[in-house]
C-alpha cells in the first residue's frame, strides 16, 4: 500500500495522453516527481513531457496493468476510460475514485446523483427507446434536448427536438442509443467551478469562471467572473456537497448554468481538471493542474484566490499557425499541446490575457 504524502521521486500515472496529461505532467515535474503516461499512439502531447510513455488502449486491463506497475498512484485526464478496466487497481491505488468516473459517464446516473444530493439540475427523462421522447416532450415542454447517455463531449451526441413528430428522426440521429431528455435550461450565461478535495477530506474551489461556447466547443472562459457573493458561496455549495457526496480525491469541474433570478443548477461533472479552469495557470498560484497532483499524492491543497484577471481563449485548428504573433503579443501568454494535426476544431493551445483584478 502506498503510504501519503507521496515523496518527491515517486511516479505519477496518468491514464491519457492529451493536452491536460501534458499540463498535469508539467506540474507534477515542477514538484520533482515523474510521470509515466497511457497514450493511445506514441509521441502524444503528454508523453512529450514525461519520463514514460506506454502506448495502449485506454479500456485495455493490461495496458492500464503496465501503468500501474511502474507508477505510485495513478490519475486520469479522460473521462472515459472504462470504470471496469480500473476494477482492478486497490482503491487507494487512484484518484480521483472510480466510483466518480462511473457516476459522470452516465448522464442519467449523473443528474440522478446530484438530484439525491440536493444539487438542482435540469428536468430529466430516461429515453430508451424513440417512443419514449413523446411523453417526456410533453412534461418538459418544446424544444427539449435528447443527449446520448454515454460518451458525449462537445456537443457531441445531442439533438434537439422540437415536436414529437421528431422523436423517430431525433433518436437515430444520436444512434438510436440509451439516451435522456433534458428540458431547455432557461440559462442567461454559463459559468463553472474548479473544486478540489485533498486525501485529508479538505476542500477548495477557484472563483467562478463564465464561459463562452461556439460550436459546441469552449472558446473562452473569464474569471473570477463578475457575481454576487452568495453566488459564489453558491458555487462553494455545489461543489463540496459533489466532492464530499463522492469521497472525491483531485480536481473536479463543474459546468452551471446560471438563471435569470441567479440561481445555479448543475449542468454536468468532470471528474478530471477542465478546459474551464486553465485561466489557473496564470491567474493562481497554485492553478488546477498542481492542485490535482497535490490532492493525488497526499500534499496540502494550495491557495485558490485569483491574483489577476484573466481571460482564456481556447486555439481551435489552424488559430495556433498564428503561434509568431501571439508570441509577439506581450499581453498573451501562449500555451501549445505539441500537436502536429491541426484539425477543424482540435484543441491545439490557448491563450491567457490578464488584467489587474476588477478589471474585467
Ligand atoms: P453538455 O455536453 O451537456 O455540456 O452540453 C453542451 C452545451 O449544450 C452546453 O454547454 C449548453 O450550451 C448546451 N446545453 C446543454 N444542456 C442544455 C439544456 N438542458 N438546456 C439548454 N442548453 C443546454
Amino acid at each position: 500500500m502506498t503510504g501519503y504524502p507521496l515523496p518527491p521521486g515517486s511516479t505519477i500515472g496518468i491514464v491519457g495522453g492529451g493536452q491536460l496529461g501534458r499540463m498535469l505532467a508539467l506540474a507534477a515535474a515542477r514538484l520533482g516527481f515523474r510521470v509515466a503516461v497511457l497514450a493511445n499512439a506514441a509521441g502524444s502531447p503528454a508523453g512529450q513531457v514525461s519520463a514514460v510513455e506506454i502506448v495502449g488502449r485506454y479500456d485495455d486491463p493490461d495496458a492500464i496493468a503496465r501503468l500501474a506497475a511502474v507508477s505510485d498512484v495513478l490519475t486520469f485526464e479522460f473521462e472515459n476510460v472504462p470504470a471496469s478496466a480500473l476494477a482492478r487497481l486497490e482503491p487507494g491505488r487512484i484518484a480521483p475514485p472510480g466510483r466518480a468516473l462511473a457516476i459522470s459517464q452516465d448522464r442519467f446516473e449523473e443528474k440522478t446523483f446530484l438530484n439525491a444530493h440536493g444539487l438542482e439540475t435540469t428536468a430529466f427523462a430516461a429515453i430508451d427507446t424513440a417512443a419514449d421522447i413523446a411523453p417526456a416532450l410533453a412534461r418538459f415542454g418544446a424544444p427539449a434536448l435528447l443527449k446520448t447517455r454515454r460518451e458525449g463531449y462537445d456537443g457531441k451526441g445531442q439533438v434537439w427536438v422540437h415536436a414529437a413528430s421528431e422523436a423517430d428522426a431525433a433518436f437515430a440521429a444520436i444512434g438510436a442509443r440509451p439516451a435522456i431528455l433534458e428540458a431547455k435550461a432557461p440559462f442567461v450565461r454559463e459559468l463553472s467551478v474548479i473544486a478540489a478535495r485533498g486525501r485529508d477530506g479538505a476542500a477548495a474551489a477557484y472563483p467562478i469562471g463564465e464561459n463562452r461556447h461556439a460550436g459546441g466547443i469552449l472558446r473562452t472562459t473569464r474569471a473570477p467572473a463578475t457575481v454576487e457573493p452568495g453566488e459564489q458561496a453558491d458555487a462553494l455549495r455545489i461543489a463540496t456537497t459533489l466532492l464530499h457526496a463522492l469521497d472525491y480525491v483531485g480536481v473536479i469541474g463543474v459546468e452551471l448554468f446560471q438563471l435569470a433570478d441567479g440561481a445555479l443548477l448543475v449542468n454536468e461533472f468532470a471528474p478530471r481538471v477542465h478546459n474551464t479552469g486553465h485561466w489557473t495557470l496564470d491567474g493562481c498560484e497554485v492553478d488546477q493542474f498542481e492542485q490535482h497532483i497535490r490532492a493525488v499524492a497526499g500534499w496540502p491543497l494550495g491557495p485558490t484566490h485569483a491574483l489577476a484577471q484573466v481571460e482564456m481563449t481556447n486555439l481551435l485548428g489552424d488559430e495556433a499557425a498564428y503561434w509568431a504573433a501571439l508570441a509577439d503579443d506581450p499581453t498573451a501568454r501562449l500555451w501549445l499541446y505539441g500537436k502536429t494535426d491541426a484539425a477543424p476544431g482540435r484543441k491545439m493551445g490557448h491563450v491567457n490575457r490578464l488584467a489587474p483584478l476588477g478589471r474585467a
